[in-house]
C-alpha cells in the first residue's frame, strides 16, 4: 500500500526536507582534505537536533551512524569512522535522514574533495543529471518504473552503470514505505503515480556493471572492482500542481523542467 499524504503532512514533509536540505549543505560546505567522515556524523547529528528532529538512519534503519559517508568505491552505507580522513581528489557520498514531526526525509548528494580527476567530474554530472532525469519522470498518471527507465537509460547512455540492488522508495512516517523505485528497467509498469505519494528517489551510479560488494563492517556497499561510485537523492512530493522536489526547498519546479 502506498500512503498518500494529505495537505498538512505535505507541509511538514516540506518544511523538514528545506530544513535538510540546508543541514546537507553545511555538511558539503564543511568538506575539505583532513577532515573525518565522523566528523560530518556529530556535525549532522548537532544540525538535526538544532532544529528539533531526530537522526533518521540509526533510528529507524538500525545503521550505526546518522549519515551515511561513503569515499570513492564505496556506494552507500559507509560507516562514519574517526579513522578515515578526506583526501585531496576523493568523492564522497553523504545520505542523510532526518525524521520531524512525525515525518520522514531523506536525500544524498556527492561531492568532490578537492580537486578531483576529470573522469571523476564526469561521473558526478552524469549521476546528478540521472536523478533529474528520474525526477521529471514524477507525473501523475505515469508509472514508477517510468522514472526507473529514465534514470537507467540515461545512465547507461552515458557510459555507466545504475547499482541494481539498492533502490528509491516511498518515504512519510516510515523511512522505507512502498513503492520501490528501480533505477532501471523498462518503462510503463508498477503503480501509476498519484497526487499524494511522496518518494525518495536516489540513482547509486558507477563505472563497473558488476553486481555491489558488501564489506566485512557487514554495511559498507562496494564496487566489486574498486570503480568509482555517485550517489544523489531527493525526497519529491507528487501534488496536482506537479512534482515538488522538498529537499532543496521552495518551489522546485523551476528545476524540473530546466
Ligand atoms: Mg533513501
Amino acid at each position: 500500500m502506498i500512503p498518500l499524504k494529505s495537505a498538512a503532512e505535505l507541509e511538514v514533509m516540506q518544511e523538514n526536507g528545506a530544513l535538510l536540505a540546508g543541514i546537507l549543505k553545511r555538511l558539503c560546505d564543511d568538506v575539505r582534505p583532513g577532515r573525518t567522515t565522523a566528523h560530518f556524523d556529530r556535525l549532522a547529528r548537532q544540525l538535526i537536533a538544532e532544529c528539533g528532529g531526530e537522526t533518521a538512519f540509526d533510528r529507524l534503519a538500525g545503521f550505526p551512524g546518522a549519515i551515511n559517508a561513503s569515499l570513492n568505491e564505496e556506494i552507500v552505507h559507509g560507516i562514519p569512522s574517526d579513522d578515515r580522513a578526506l583526501a585531496e581528489g576523493d568523492l564522497f557520498s553523504i545520505d542523510i535522514g532526518m525524521v520531524r514531526g512525525g515525518f520522514c526525509a531523506d536525500m544524498a548528494t556527492t561531492v568532490g574533495v578537492g580537486r578531483i580527476s576529470a573522469e571523476a567530474r564526469r561521473l558526478l554530472e552524469v549521476g546528478e543529471k540521472s536523478l533529474w532525469e528520474g525526477i521529471r519522470n514524477v507525473r501523475i498518471g505515469n508509472r514508477v518504473s517510468d522514472v526507473s527507465h529514465a534514470i537507467g537509460s540515461f545512465v547507461e547512455r552515458s557510459g555507466y552503470h545504475v547499482v541494481r540492488e539498492y533502490v528509491g522508495h516511498g518515504i512519510g512516517r516510515e523511512l522505507h514505505e512502498d513503492p520501490q523505485i528501480p533505477n532501471y528497467g523498462p518503462p510503463g509498469r508498477g503503480p501509476r503515480l498519484r497526487a499524494g505519494m511522496t518518494l525518495a528517489i536516489e540513482p547509486m551510479v558507477k563505472t563497473d556493471p558488476l553486481p555491489t560488494e558488501v564489506r566485512d563492517d557487514r554495511w559498507t556497499v562496494v564496487t566489486a572492482s574498486g570503480g568509482l561510485s555517485v550517489h544523489f537523492e531527493h525526497t519529491v512530493a507528487l501534488t496536482e500542481q506537479g512534482a515538488a522536489v522538498l529537499t532543496q526547498g521552495g518551489d522546485a519546479r523551476r528545476s524540473v523542467d530546466e
